[in-house]
């Protein structure tokens, strides 16, 4: 397959209203493509994307995309993120998460399909599961519990993977996969439950920091600027991959929640409550591919990218 041209394209945004989905738009707009965002709100908000109503070739449309989907002009990139993706949402939507993996999946495919697209999908370093093999790297196939709460997310990516992949053999269809991990930033929301906005809305508000367990598990943290440069650059190569994007920085939960103490300036104080089930011991991406096939590396220090999210929450009290 060749690589897309980069200038005025057409690309299809699904769950563009969400957290990374909105930095995405945003970009693709600034790059000067055409943008249309499909999204349900089950998680996003059209708040999230406000700010491009207006601009020259964005639209946003309200739709499932477990429905089919039906774009009237031609596409050239079919970006797929539509999904629940932390843990409070997805345990709360969990039917919902696997027909967004599936058949959101495959209407996704379906219309890159018709319309000689490229097809990205974000999958995640969920499908590596409660690793075995640390750091994760592409080739690793991950331990995941197929009837544990989780699995409504890490076996609807599964899935994702395998219908991808089984569409651009079968059919020719001119794919690329991504593994995302865990990403923060500037419109997530609050509440739903992941470390970062958890940690910063209790900092914020002078409550003790709640952290799992021992607080000796470890994230990698990418900030959402270095993601989305890590999807376009996926997006614009000729890779199929799958190809992890993540900062390969490692950080305890009980380091993160003393790093954002320090940086909000609160009083707070460090609360240990019981780890959820099947939470991953470790995460931390492998990004040798994505450095050497992709010329991509995250940029932003965590230092940089959490006192950025402080300052957004700081400004949106209500988010
Ligand atoms: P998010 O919940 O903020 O965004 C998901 C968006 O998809 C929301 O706007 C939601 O309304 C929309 N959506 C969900 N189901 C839909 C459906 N059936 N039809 C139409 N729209 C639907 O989550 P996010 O953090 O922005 O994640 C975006 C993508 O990136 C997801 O696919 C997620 O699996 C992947 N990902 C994110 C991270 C991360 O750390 N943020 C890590 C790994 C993978």
């Amino acid at each position: 397959m060749e690589s897309l041209p980069t200038d005025h394209l057409h690309a299809v945004v699904t769950g563009g209203a969400g957290f990374v989905g909105s930095h995405l738009c945003t970009e693709l707009v600034r790059l000067g493509h055409a943008v249309t965002c499909v999204d349900d709100f089950c998680t996003g908000s059209p708040d999230n994307v406000r700010h491009l109503a207006g601009r020259p070739g964005f639209e946003l449309r309200e739709a499932d995309v477990a429905d089919r989907l039906d774009i009237d002009r031609p596409v050239d990139l079919v970006l797929h993120l539509a999904s629940p993706a932390s843990p409070a949402d997805y345990l709360r939507l969990p039917v919902h998460t696997l027909d967004a993996g599936s058949l959101g999946t495959r209407n996704a495919l379906a219309l890159a399909q018709r319309h000689g697209a490229r097809f990205l999908l974000t999958s995640t370093s969920e499908v590596y599961g409660d690793p075995l093999q640390h750091p994760q790297s592409e080739t690793y196939w991950g331990n995941v519990n197929p009837v544990g709460p989780r699995s409504v997310y890490d076996e609807a990516k599964r899935f994702a993977e395998a219908l991808t992949t089984a569409e651009a053999a079968a059919e020719g269809v001119d794919t690329a996969i991504v593994r995302l991990f865990n990403t923060y930033g500037p419109r997530m929301r609050s509440h739903d439950g992941r470390a970062v906005p958890t940690f910063i809305r209790q900092a914020l508000a002078g409550e003790p920091l709640t952290v799992t367990g021992d607080g000796s598990q470890t994230r990698s943290l990418t900030y959402v600027s270095d993601t989305v440069d890590g999807i376009l650059a996926m997006a614009f190569s000729e890779l199929s991959g799958p190809v992890n994007l993540g900062n390969d920085t490692e950080f305890t939960m009980l380091e993160l929640a003393r790093l954002v103490i320090e940086l909000t300036g609160s009083a707070s104080t460090v609360e240990f409550i019981a780890r959820p089930t099947d939470d991953p011991a470790v995460r931390c991406p492998d990004i040798t591919l994505a450095r050497g096939k992709l010329r991509w590396e995250p940029l932003v220090p965590a230092r940089e990218g959490l006192a950025r999210t402080i300052d957004w929450f700081r400004e949106h009290p209500g988010a």
